[in-house]
């Protein structure tokens, strides 16, 4: 039983000097995980002032590395791009790869022009899916790629934004990229985890997931000395960091009895998925006390019996919608709207107990 080997994407987030790309394309490059180097030369920033990338001159120094370091010939680069003269200069200092950044996935006139500028390149193009969370935006793009004939075309998953940078730099919402595959099966995707997460310590957890989601690859940030670098910084890890970090994965098999592995990939999307549909319940049930709070103050009744008949006339709407069974979503909220009641009763008597004291 052999086991799915991922493709690897690694390199710093931007190209900073001569000597932080060739330190980290020598570490990098001799790592026998490793697939593809990435490094940016032009920086998409939300707000101007910022290191915004050295451009062309980057692009210079990784020719010239690739030409004087005796890097293994089979050993791909990639960059971002974000203009049609981008494209012109990835190809002219010979960059294998491109990526399409978040902001510019979210833009279709900009994504047609790139794939014009890629048609007839041989270029590889990585897409990454757009800021917000709509997958018919990240479809579009990777479409777009297809149209214009470009051969190898994967997606890469690097999380959506939120608008507080609590747990994550941006929110994973798993759902999106399985919504991806099941959409598109023949792409294949890659997880950014170092956006997703936004500091070195979830990255393990995020790319255990991607692997266990039955995700083609990984695209890390890797820098020398992260602590220095002019972008990104807390996400970064060193070429020993990531190392380690893949060594710890655990690669899920390819097995030639091939249904068995389809059923573990979605299975483990399954266990995802309720996951959260528990989460949202628990959520809801927290709302539930609220409302039990405000009844108490006014002294209303906990049922509503009004209220209850729009509530399920608007849920069977939107079951229809969703194409959803009625008489299934109508059981489901019976069972709901009773433990509601529950919880709501119980919080009451809670807040008079504690009242009476
Ligand atoms: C990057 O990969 O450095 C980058 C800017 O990513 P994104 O487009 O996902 O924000
Ligand atoms: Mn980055």
């Amino acid at each position: 039983m052999s086991e799915k080997v991922p493709y690897i994407i690694a390199g710093p987030c931007s190209v900073e000097s001569r000597s932080q790309l060739s330190e980290a394309v020598a570490a990098l490059t001799a790592m026998p995980q490793v697939s593809m180097i990435r490094c940016g030369v032009w920086k998409p920033r939300t707000r101007p002032g910022g290191f915004e990338g050295w451009g062309e001159e980057a692009l210079v120094w990784v020719r010239e590395l690739r030409e004087e370091m005796k890097i293994r010939k089979e050993m791909p680069f990639c960059c971002e791009v974000a203009k049609p003269e981008h494209v012109e200069k990835a190809i002219k200092y010979g960059m294998d790869a491109v990526w399409i950044g978040a902001r510019t996935t979210a833009n279709p006139f900009m994504v047609q022009e790139l794939t014009e500028a890629l048609r007839g390149t041989g270029l590889a193009v990585l897409v990454k899916n757009a800021p917000s969370p709509d997958v018919r935006l990240w479809i579009g793009a990777l479409e777009r790629c297809m149209q214009v004939g470009i051969k190898d075309v994967k997606a890469v998953h690097r999380g959506f934004d939120v608008f507080k940078n609590d747990k994550y730099r941006n929110n994973p919402l798993w759902e999106i990229p399985i919504e991806l595959r099941r959409r598109m099966p023949e792409v294949p995707i890659l997880c950014d985890p170092s956006h997703i997460a936004g500091r070195k310590k979830l990255l393990l957890m995020l790319a255990q997931t991607a692997m266990d989601l039955g995700f083609e690859g990984l695209m890390v940030e890797s820098h020398p000395n992260p602590a220095e670098a002019l972008t990104d910084a807390e996400q970064q890890v060193t070429p020993e960091e990531l190392g380690e970090m893949l060594g710890q994965l655990v690669l899920r098999s390819t097995d030639s009895r091939k249904a068995d592995e389809e059923l573990r990939v979605l299975r483990e999307q399954i266990d995802h998925l309720d996951r959260q549909t528990l989460q949202i319940l628990a959520a809801r049930f927290e709302v539930s006390k609220q409302i039990a709070r405000v009844k108490a103050k006014d002294n209303l009744a906990v049922f509503q019996p009004k209220r209850w008949d729009s509530l399920l006339q608007q849920r069977m709407d939107t079951a229809r919608e969703l194409g959803l069974r009625e008489e299934f979503v109508k059981e489901m909220y019976e069972k709901i709207h009773a433990e509601s009641v529950r919880v709501q009763t119980e919080y009451t008597d809670s807040l008079k107990e504690s009242n009476n004291q």
